[in-house]
């Protein structure tokens, strides 16, 4: 008798975890994250149709005449745009704040592979992100979050930051001798030694 009570509480228990104990139900996340007052931030998420997505997040903005992508490392080990954005204003004294066109998170601060889209480029306004007239009025500025003088990006900031800078290029008819790491237009070592610049290249358009 006790047997079959045991094996009875047993299946009643089976039956239970069958119906509720193991299903999560899946968490819609908002996509948007404006913060007013710091910047006006909207943010792509990409999946496994990422550059279909991101055109379709990109292509209702005017573009005007950009010449190059130049490609940044935050030094730090966690940010957003809005983080830096509050440090351009803050501390620099920037009226339009972030500095960069997009900021491409880490896990840290933002989810990993998070692409922020900047206020400078929904406005079409110059970046303040290369420290040369030239490349800050005719470059768009990506920044990873990371310091890849210590770590490298993630797989998933790889993946975001090739089909981002595949968008930019076709839009704007960017040539990839124009897509620039940082160092290569000012003496600094941005996006540190292990930014694995010729496999972005490999991964992007070739015109
Ligand atoms: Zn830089």
């Amino acid at each position: 008798m006790h047997f079959r009570w045991k094996i009875y509480i047993c299946v009643s228990f089976l039956a239970i975890l069958g119906v509720s104990g193991c299903y999560t139900p899946p968490t819609s996340k908002p996509m948007t994250a404006v913060k007013p007052r710091e910047t006006t931030v909207s943010t792509v998420r990409p999946h496994k149709k990422a550059e279909p997505y991101i055109a379709s997040r990109l292509d209702h903005y005017f573009v005007r005449d950009w010449r190059y992508i130049v490609i940044h490392h935050s030094a730090t080990a966690s940010g957003s745009a809005a983080e830096f954005d509050r440090y351009h204003r803050e501390k620099r004294g920037w009226e339009n704040g972030l500095g960069y066109h997009f900021v491409i998170g880490n896990g840290n601060g933002t989810p990993d592979g998070e692409i922020e889209i900047g206020n400078r480029w929904i406005d079409q306004i110059n970046g303040a992100h290369a420290g040369m007239e030239e490349y800050n009025h005719y470059g768009i500025g990506i920044c990873l979050v990371g310091d890849f003088n210590q770590s490298r990006p993630t797989a998933a900031q790889m993946a975001s930051l090739s089909e981002l800078v595949e968008y930019l290029q076709n839009r704007c008819h960017i040539t990839s001798e124009n897509v620039i790491m940082h160092r290569h237009c000012r003496q600094t070592d941005c996006p540190g030694r292990n930014f694995p610049y010729y496999k972005l290249l490999a991964n992007t358009s070739r015109f």
